[in-house]
């Protein structure tokens, strides 16, 4: 059976009218935006276009989706929830998710193009956290629905001197509203739909205006290739921002997880407040890479370097604060300047490349008027701080190293979501701590030192929800990932992101003959 999916997917959308990052030399894929605007998301009556960052090129255009089909696709979740099976049926979920998964490998070459082309990420993350990670992670989660212990045994006690036998249910929220950014669209979309629908819960999604097609992709393959019953799972892409705001104040939905920004976390977390509703939010974070004294600096730079490169530092857990110690602190800018210089940018479809573009102009000029921010704060660049002079087509920034400003800086404050590192110095263990937690964000972090124990002293005070020591990773499917502070509330992935999505209900019967 083919399910109609709600919202925009219940007319299957057009496949994307060309795909690939710039390079590639299909002449498919020559289309221009429409009067070489490069504006991302141009309307054009009931579609919208998506276009390439590296190229300015339309890589193909989604469905522009309206209130009344956000409307159709709320209604039909909460019917699925409701009336459905769905909720009660762990295998039917494992199996739907498997489907899911598979489907998404057999089109992991088409999806691979089509991720760099629209988000313009370095095609060597799609190997990892961009596309082939959050797809094989699906399985973990059908695999969780299948083992997970929906009912436990809390034991006999005899409140009020009636002896009762306590049972706790673990059951899904109902209906989620799942709303998404542009920078990691896979990573993001999947770690939201494994652990609310292997839960039990039925979903909307509504991808970010600058990434529909890599969506819109995923509800073809869930609409032809897979069992998920009608309205389990609807996706509405749009050009608007309102549709997003739309699916939080809708009173049938029982649950927002949001990841985005801070600053729209926030109206999300108020919006929800009307109808008393849960939220999940993973937003913006200002992470620090702590360099110990004892640490080999020039390879702890260059590391922390590479990191805020990567993507052109569009990521929310990336170190964006490289905080050295101070008697050490010219040979480390040099390391990280050196490490910067070399990576500078490049076609995001080339295996080589680390920087690819950022995902729009006006987030080019974004991250433009925080380099002038710098230098207005008395910073200086220690590598990049513009434009690469060799792009004239795209949205480039130089991978930029700040030098010069204080931990109170706001461009040590704020998030800027581009590839920009701003260093500044620390005067020991207890300062670096210090200077680290300084900020309204707490999301991730990563400290070097030359005797692991001492980093993990330091890693231990950091109050952030991930920590990297001495280059090691955290990122996985079963590991739980969010924010302290402003960073967020919850976890994502791992099992205490699946039981985000649940609630939890006691039911007590007379135990022993009263
Ligand atoms: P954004 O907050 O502008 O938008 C995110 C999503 O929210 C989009 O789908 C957008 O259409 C929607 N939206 C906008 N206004 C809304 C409203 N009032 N109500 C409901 N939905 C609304 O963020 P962005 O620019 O797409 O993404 C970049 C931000 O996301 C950065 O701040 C980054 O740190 C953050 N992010 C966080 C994580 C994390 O896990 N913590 C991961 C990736 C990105």
């Amino acid at each position: 059976m083919l399910p109609s999916l709600s919202g925009t997917a219940r007319e299957p959308p057009a496949r994307p009218r060309a795909a690939p990052g710039s390079g590639t030399g299909r002449a498919a894929l020559r289309a221009r935006a429409g009067a070489g605007s490069g504006r991302k998301g141009a309307a054009m009556s009931g579609r919208f276009a998506s276009v390439n960052p590296a190229t300015e090129e339309v890589v193909g255009e989604a469905r522009d989706g309206t209130p009344a089909d956000m409307d159709a696709a709320i209604g039909a979740a909460r019917e699925a929830f409701d009336a459905g099976a769905w909720s009660a049926d762990p295998r039917l979920r494992a199996r739907c998710l498997r489907q899911l998964r598979d489907g998404l490998v057999a089109h992991a070459s088409e999806l691979r193009e089509l991720t760099v082309a629209e988000a313009g990420c370095p095609v060597f993350l799609t190997y990892g956290p961009q596309l082939d990670a959050p797809v094989a992670d699906l399985g973990w989660f059908a695999d969780l629905a299948e083992s997970y212990e929906w009912s436990r045994d809390l034991g006999v006690g005899a409140p009020m001197g009636m002896t009762s036998r306590r049972t706790l249910l673990r059951e899904p929220a109902g209906v989620v509203g799942a709303i998404t950014p542009w920078n990691f669209p896979h990573q993001i979309n999947l770690a939201k739909l494994g652990p609310a629908l292997a839960a039990g819960n039925t979903v909307v999604l509504k991808p970010a205006p600058d990434t529909p097609l890599v969506a819109e992709f995923m509800a073809r393959i869930v609409q032809q290739e897979t069992d998920f019953p009608p309205g389990v799972l609807g996706v509405v892409t749009s050009s608007s921002h309102a549709l997003g705001a739309q699916l939080v104040a809708d009173p049938r939905v029982d649950l927002v997880s949001f990841t985005g920004s801070t600053a729209t976390g926030r109206s999300v977390m108020a919006s929800a407040a009307a109808t008393v509703k849960r939220v999940f939010l993973e937003l913006g974070g200002k992470s620090a890479y702590i360099v110990l004294e004892d640490a080999d600096i020039g390879s702890a730079a260059a590391m922390a370097a590479f990191a805020v490169a990567t993507h052109a530092g569009q990521g929310c857990a990336i170190t964006t604060r490289l905080l050295l110690p101070r008697a050490r602190f010219d040979e480390g800018v040099h390391a990280a300047a050196r490490t910067l210089g070399k990576l500078g940018v490049g076609d995001p479809a080339d295996p080589g490349t680390v920087c690819g573009p950022v995902i729009s102009a006006a987030q080019r000029d974004r991250v433009e008027s925080y380099l002038r921010l710098a230098v207005d704060e008395g910073g200086a660049f220690a590598c990049g701080g513009g434009r690469p002079p060799e792009r004239d087509r795209g949205f480039w920034i130089e991978p930029t190293l700040v030098v010069g400003v204080p931990n109170s800086a706001r461009v040590a404050q704020e998030e800027i979501f581009g590839p920009v590192l701003v260093a500044v110095p620390h005067d020991g263990d207890d300062d670096a701590v210090r200077i680290a937690n300084d900020s309204p964000y707490g999301l991730s972090g990563a400290v070097h030192g030359g005797d692991e124990e001492r980093a993990l002293a330091v890693a231990r005070r950091l109050r952030t929800g991930t920590v990297g020591v001495n280059g090691g990773q955290w990122y996985g499917g079963d590991v739980p990932f969010g924010g302290y502070k402003q960073s967020g509330v919850g976890r994502e992935m791992g099992v205490l992101g699946f039981e985000e999505y649940l609630e939890s209900k006691v039911v007590a019967t007379p135990h022993g003959g009263q």
